[in-house]
């Protein structure tokens, strides 16, 4: 049987293997600037064309194309990748080799695990293959390239994003998307793990349909359809390509759709990733700290659906310390419409969103405001009362701020707009968070009193 090793350990070996040192054991390096030149061993190199970046650990061959998946051979752009072609080796030798030269061990893995890991890697062969057959159908596909045309999708996108077509195939995990333009989801090293299918048809068509299928008694079609097995709330569709950005910026745009990542991505947001309509769960928020991410712009429909989406999101934000930002969309608008006045690939698009986001506590207390202004302006019986309610909504904003400098200038900031003064909003926060912690204290400790 082959050896097969978890990808936990494989990301770890990854991180604590050297690339610089390696490489340097089998042909000359310099250093340029902040990184590192090589004479290239993948071809017959005179001027060092082998290039080094010591911060992702990754190499590139400026010449031959090594380290990407324009060369033949040499895709592959780490240190187990490195060892594996220049020592002509497989895979799990390249991985012993590299365990053995950073002075980690092998994980000791029962019968069982490795047929799991067997397994999993069986489902992304299938998975790959039957990737390249969905892709090379939709390239026939004179329908639904005209569907994806009329919606924007470029060829250069279909690449990208390995786009496809599922035609009658008989796989029967693949029954689901038959007739359907096919969304491969790739997960956070860009292996295919499943497909979402979605019918050639636009939305109002789809609905007639459905309509008359309904008075003839038959069954009615779903916009979209998965593959069975794989759990969405586990990837962030758009995560493989957008981790570079990501990594470089500490920022994250999180939107809702699968479209909306490659209309992002077109138009020069390559930080974004979607959840796929789903909630962020804490795995997903894993794989944006695997990432770096520091900050999260949301970017949500300002509909009440998409409003409680953001509250969650925000308060599992919060536990692991990332900044959260909301991008406010005008009404009706979604990412997709707000692209469309941007030129493909260039930054106007991501400068407007760094410029026009929100922290989400500034949001949170502007929409308070607005919608307690008017009992304030008009109801001028009840002014003590709607003051003092909308004190404590801000307050419920306030309190999760942990920045002493940020907070500071919130409560600055609020005094002046709610006519409070600044000490007793101070008091009121230090009074909540007494009181809060008071309660934790007694969770944890049922006996516990006060003193
Ligand atoms: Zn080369």
């Amino acid at each position: 049987m082959k050896r097969h090793y978890p990808t936990e350990f494989l990301d770890q070996l990854q991180q604590q293997a050297n690339l610089v040192e390696i490489i340097s054991s089998y042909t000359q390096v310099e250093k340029m600037g902040k990184n590192y030149l090589a004479q290239c061993p993948f071809h017959d190199d005179h001027t060092p064309s082998l290039q080094i970046n010591p911060e992702t650990n990754t190499f590139y061959c400026h010449a031959c194309a090594a380290g990407s998946k324009n060369h033949s051979e040499v895709k592959a752009c780490n240190a187990i990748g490195f060892i594996q072609h220049i020592e002509k080796i497989p895979f799990p030798e390249a991985v012993e080799k590299l365990a053995l030269i950073v002075g980690l061990s092998l994980p000791n893995l029962s019968p069982q695990q490795q047929a799991e890991l067997e397994r999993r890697s069986e489902w992304l062969e299938l998975m790959s293959k039957v990737g390249e057959t969905f892709h090379h159908n939709l390239k026939n596909n004179q329908n639904s390239l005209q569907y994806l045309g009329n919606r924007g999708i470029t060829h250069l996108d279909i690449d990208i994003w390995k786009l496809g077509y599922c035609g009658d195939e008989t796989h029967q995990n693949f029954a689901n998307l038959r007739n359907r333009i096919v969304f491969p989801l790739f997960d956070y090293n860009g292996d295919i793990v499943s497909f979402t299918g979605r019918v050639p048809f636009s939305t109002i068509l789809l609905k007639q349909l459905n309509e008359k299928a309904k008075e003839k008694n038959q069954k009615t079609q779903p916009k979209y359809k998965d593959t069975h097995g794989v759990n969405k709330g586990d990837h962030l569709f758009g995560m493989h390509i957008a981790k570079e950005y990501i990594r470089q910026s500490r920022i994250a745009i999180i939107v809702e759709g699968w479209t909306d990542v490659i209309s992002l991505h077109r138009h020069g947001a390559k930080n974004a990733v979607s959840t796929m309509g789903v909630a962020l769960t804490q795995n997903q928020i894993n794989l944006l700290k695997r990432a770096g991410a520091k900050q999260v712009i949301l970017m949500r429909d300002g509909d009440a659906a998409g409003i409680l989406a953001t509250e969650r999101d925000h308060k599992l934000l919060l536990d692991h310390d990332i900044k959260c930002f909301i991008y406010p969309l005008e009404n009706g608008m979604d990412p997709d419409n707000l692209c469309l006045s941007f030129g493909y690939y260039n930054e106007n698009l991501l400068k407007q969103i760094y410029r026009f986001m929100q922290p989400i506590e500034q949001y949170k207390i502007a929409k308070i405001y607005k919608e307690t202004q008017d009992d304030i302006l008009y109801h001028y019986g009840i002014i003590n009362q709607t003051q003092e309610d909308r004190l404590e909504k801000v307050l419920d904003v306030l309190i999760t701020i942990n920045d002493p400098v940020e907070l500071d200038i919130y409560i600055r900031q609020l005094s002046n707009l709610l006519l409070i003064s600044y000490d007793a909003i101070k008091d009121k926060i230090r009074y909540r968070r007494e009181k809060e912690s008071q309660q934790q204290a007694k969770s944890i400790n049922p006996a516990f009193t006060p003193a």
